[in-house]
C-alpha cells in the first residue's frame, strides 16, 4: 500500500519545484503577505517556506496530512465554485508519502504554536519512542512547513534529480513568477546558511515595479499593459491582464508567464498563438516577454484534471485566445508608430 501511494505521490510532486508550487498556492490561500524561502541541496535535503498567514488550527493537525483534507471544501458542489488553488487535499499527503514532512503553525488566536510531524499521511514522533502528539513550541502568526530529504524513499525519482543547481533555477523560477502575480507579497529565497538572499521582493509593489525588479530594467521599459475582458448582462463573464513587450525588446528566448485564477499553468496552444503575434513583428530569432493573468468562472477550467497534465484547458479558450491576441497585436502597433 504505501508503494501505491508513493508512486501516486510521485505524480503530483515531481521535484522540489513542483513541492514548492504547492506550498505557495497554499500559503497564499491562507492569505500571507510574506512568504520566507530557505532550500538546501536544489531542495532535495531541504525545502522550507514560512508565511505570515492565517496558521492551521490545532484541532486539524492530525489529519493535516491525510490524503482530501482540506479546508477549501465543504460539500460537494463546491467543486465547481472553487476559486482558491488547492482543491484537492493532496499536496501535503502526498508530500509526506516521499519526505519527511514537519509543520509548526499558529493562528492569531492559539496562545502558542505547535509543531507536528508526519509520515506516509499520519502524525509520527519527532523521535523514536516519543508521542506522535503535537507540540506546543513558540513561534509567529503563520505556518512553516519543511520539508527534508525529498523522494528518499524513491531511489530512481531521487538519482534522476541529480543536479541540485537546476532544481534551484527551477525553483527560483516558480517563485519569481509567483511573485510577479502576487506583487503585493513579499518574497524571499536562500539557500540554507547564507545570509544573502538570492530572491527578495518588498511587499506592496505593483505588477510592473516587480516586473522591473526580477527581469530587469530592458523589459520593464518596452513594456505595455492591456485589459481585456468580456461582460454580458453587467457582468464580468471574463477578464484579462497581460503586460507584454512593444517591438523594441527583442529577447532571444520567449518569457511566458501564464495564471489563470491565479494558478501558474501551461498553455501550448495559447503561448503559440502568443508567438504568431510576435512573428509577424519582431525580426527572426527574437523573443518577447509575456505576462497573462486570466480570471474566468472557475466552472469553466477544467480543474479536476489529473495533476500530472500540465496542460490547463478551459471553455472558450479559442475565442478568448483570439481576443487577447487582438489586442496585443493592436496596441504593439500603436506603440511602434
Ligand atoms: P488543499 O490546498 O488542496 O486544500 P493541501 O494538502 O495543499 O490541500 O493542504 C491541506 C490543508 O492544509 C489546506 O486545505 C489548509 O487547510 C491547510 N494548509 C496547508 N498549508 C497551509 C498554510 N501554509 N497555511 C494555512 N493552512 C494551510
Ligand atoms: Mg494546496
Amino acid at each position: 500500500e504505501s508503494l501505491i501511494n508513493r508512486i501516486a505521490a510521485g505524480e503530483i510532486i515531481h521535484r522540489p519545484a513542483s513541492a514548492l508550487k504547492e506550498l505557495l498556492e497554499n500559503s497564499l490561500d491562507a492569505g500571507a503577505t510574506a512568504i520566507r524561502v530557505t532550500v538546501k541541496d536544489g531542495g532535495l535535503k531541504l525545502l522550507q517556506i514560512q508565511d505570515n498567514g492565517c496558521g492551521i488550527r490545532q484541532s486539524d493537525l492530525p489529519i493535516l496530512a491525510e490524503r482530501f483534507t482540506t479546508s477549501k471544501l465543504s460539500t460537494f458542489s463546491d467543486l465547481s465554485k472553487l476559486t482558491t488553488y488547492g482543491f484537492r487535499g493532496e499536496a501535503l499527503a502526498s508530500i509526506s508519502h516521499v519526505a519527511h514532512l514537519s509543520v509548526v503553525t499558529k493562528t492569531k488566536t492559539s496562545a502558542c504554536a505547535h509543531k507536528a510531524h508526519y509520515s506516509d499521511g499520519k502524525l509520527v514522533p519527532a523521535q523514536p519512542g516519543q508521542s506522535e502528539e503535537p507540540k506546543p513550541c513558540a513561534g509567529n502568526d503563520g505556518t512553516t512547513i519543511t520539508i527534508e530529504n525529498l523522494f528518499f524513499n524513491t531511489p530512481t525519482r531521487l538519482s534522476a534529480l541529480r543536479n541540485t543547481s537546476d532544481e534551484y533555477a527551477r525553483i527560483l523560477d516558480v517563485l519569481t513568477k509567483y511573485a510577479i502575480h502576487n506583487a503585493k507579497v513579499s518574497f524571499s529565497c536562500k539557500k540554507a546558511g547564507s545570509s544573502s538572499p538570492d530572491l527578495s521582493t518588498p511587499s506592496a509593489s505593483t505588477t510592473r515595479q516587480a516586473i522591473k525588479m526580477l527581469y530587469g530594467h530592458s523589459i520593464e521599459k518596452d513594456l505595455l499593459q492591456a485589459t481585456v475582458n468580456e461582460s454580458a448582462n453587467n457582468s464580468k463573464v471574463w477578464s484579462s491582464e497581460v503586460y507584454f513587450t512593444s517591438a523594441n525588446y527583442q529577447a532571444k528566448k520567449m518569457i511566458f508567464l501564464l495564471f489563470i485564477n491565479s494558478r501558474l499553468v501551461e498553455s501550448s496552444r495559447i503561448k503559440r498563438a502568443i508567438e504568431n503575434v510576435y512573428s509577424g513583428i519582431l525580426p527572426k530569432g527574437a523573443a518577447p516577454f509575456v505576462y497573462l493573468s486570466i480570471k474566468i468562472d472557475p466552472r469553466s477550467v477544467d480543474v479536476n484534471v489529473h495533476p500530472t497534465k500540465k496542460e490547463v484547458h478551459f471553455l472558450d479558450e479559442e475565442e478568448i485566445t483570439t481576443q487577447i491576441c487582438d489586442s496585443l497585436q493592436a496596441k504593439i502597433a500603436e506603440g511602434s508608430h
